[in-house]
């Protein structure tokens, strides 16, 4: 399997196990606040010039504020339970992954609005002053807990910064959205309107829940991976994809090269596999194909065709007497010269060892016989390499209806006789209704 269809998969498995994990656990992070953990303090206006009272006491094992609340000179009376998350009020805890507080407060108001104001106060050295504690941001929310009625859901985006605490604090505009981040102090305090009398709020339980992750930032990730996965396939196909062309067209570089090594040899061995390597001379197979042609022409009495067969004489001596290497060199010079006793539309072939046949087309018998009798005077007359005189038997034969292997033979035939009669002479086959008629050339 190739790497990215694995990598596809592995994300793909990746993403909706992050899914999957998100709806059932995603948002199971918690923090549970109690007494065994935080500090829990009651207070009341006394401080500010107020006269009301609060106290701390446990009730049921559970933390409970009692307030006497009576109106004196202090314009706002009240009375709160301020639980503290550090030592130090400018150093809280991070709540911003959280979504959600949960309060399980029984309340019992002399107020019949039954309505108690929590506050998460957050340090931040932009406003917060360290000789100043109500410097604190105020991120507030007024909610009703009721008694027995079990824990109630305050989200945190419910939370609104307290408009007096903006204004006495002159906080810049980008500081005034809530913001929980550092958190020092979780207040619970009683209502803003002024009811003389008594009130409890006994503190079951305070939860805080949220997320491991955001949604969104879940989302986003997620987005981001495939993204990266998809733009890193694009740049690997494309750098194999000019990986590969690139190898094809060097590939079809090396083709058309070898290809044109190959034609140039082909032509070679072609050339070759006609000419007979020690004289250069046509070999058999350079007229095979004409010569069935031209018997198909003969035969139809297109043309006239003659054949003559040349033998050298007495060539086993030279080799004998001058050795096999001269003999070589006798055989070439021998091609030249009948080559320029001959007309270029005559084929002169070795026929084997040192006999030649050159094919004359347009030639009748007597055509031949003139032409042999030229080639054995411009044989006789040669000055040789070996420096002695050589001379050279012909027989001569003109096609008539048979096959070439006839007329050969019929010429082969003649030159038997042409060396039987003394050499150096040319004798002519002539096969008319079956008679074998010689023509003889004397020298
Ligand atoms: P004749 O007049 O009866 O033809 O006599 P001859 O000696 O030419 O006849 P023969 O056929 O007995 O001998 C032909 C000789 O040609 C024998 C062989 O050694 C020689 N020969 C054939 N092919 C070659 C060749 O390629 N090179 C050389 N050096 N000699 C060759
Ligand atoms: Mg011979
Ligand atoms: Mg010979």
């Amino acid at each position: 399997m190739r790497v990215f269809q694995k990598i596809t998969i592995g994300m793909l498995i990746l993403s909706i196990g992050a899914l999957v994990w998100y709806h059932f656990k995603g948002d199971t992070k918690m923090i549970t606040i109690s007494p065994e953990q935080y500090q829990y303090y009651a207070a009341d206006d006394k401080k500010v010039g107020g006269i009301s009272e609060a106290v701390l006491v446990e009730k049921n094992g559970k933390p409970s504020m009692r307030c006497a609340m009576k109106k004196g000179k202090y314009a706002w009376p009240y009375c709160e339970l301020a639980i503290h998350l550090s030592d130090s009020v400018f150093e809280g805890i991070d709540l911003s992954s959280y979504s959600k507080l949960i309060l399980d407060i029984d309340y019992k108001s002399a107020d019949p609005n039954g309505r108690l104001r929590v506050y998460l106060r957050n340090s931040n050295p932009i406003y917060t002053k360290r000789n100043d504690e109500a410097s604190l941001k105020f991120n507030g929310v007024e909610y009703e807990p009721g008694f027995n009625a079990g824990p109630k859901e305050i989200a945190l985006s419910d939370f609104q910064v307290l408009t007096w605490w903006i204004a006495d604090y002159k906080v810049p505009v980008e500081h005034t959205t809530p913001e929980f981040t550092n958190i020092s102090i979780i207040e619970i305090a009683t209502p803003s309107t002024v009811t003389n009398g008594d009130f409890e709020m006994t503190i079951n339980s305070i939860e805080l829940r949220g997320s491991w992750i955001r949604e969104n930032t879940l989302l986003k990730i997620i987005l981001y991976m495939w993204l990266v996965i998809i733009i890193g396939y694009v740049v690997h196909e494309q750098k194999r994809l000019s990986r590969s062309l690139k190898a094809s067209a060097y590939r079809e570089g090396r083709l058309r090269k070898l290809n044109d090594v190959l034609k140039e040899k082909n032509v070679e061995f072609a050339e070759l596999a006609h000419r007979d390597s020690l004289t250069g001379a046509r070999n058999r197979n350079a007229v095979r194909d004409w010569l069935d042609q031209m018997s198909q022409q003969v035969r139809w009495g297109k043309q006239t065709f003659s054949v003559i067969y040349i033998d050298i004489d007495y060539f086993k001596k030279i080799n004998d007497k001058l050795g096999h290497q001269i003999g070589d060199d006798i055989l070439r010079e021998f091609v030249l010269v009948v080559a320029s006793a001959i007309k270029n539309t005559d084929f002169l072939v070795r026929w084997g060892g040192e006999e030649f046949i050159v094919f004359c087309p347009n030639h009748n018998v007597q055509q031949a016989a003139e032409k042999a009798e030229h080639i054995r005077r411009t044989v006789e007359h040669h000055l040789w390499c070996h420096n002695e005189s050589l001379t050279c038997s012909l027989g001569v034969a003109e096609m008539k209806d048979e096959r070439i292997s006839e007329v050969i033979a019929r010429a082969d035939d003649a030159l038997y006789k042409a060396k039987n009669a003394g050499r150096n002479r040319v004798i002519t086959s002539a096969n008319i209704m079956g008679t074998n008629d010689s023509l003889r050339f004397r020298n």
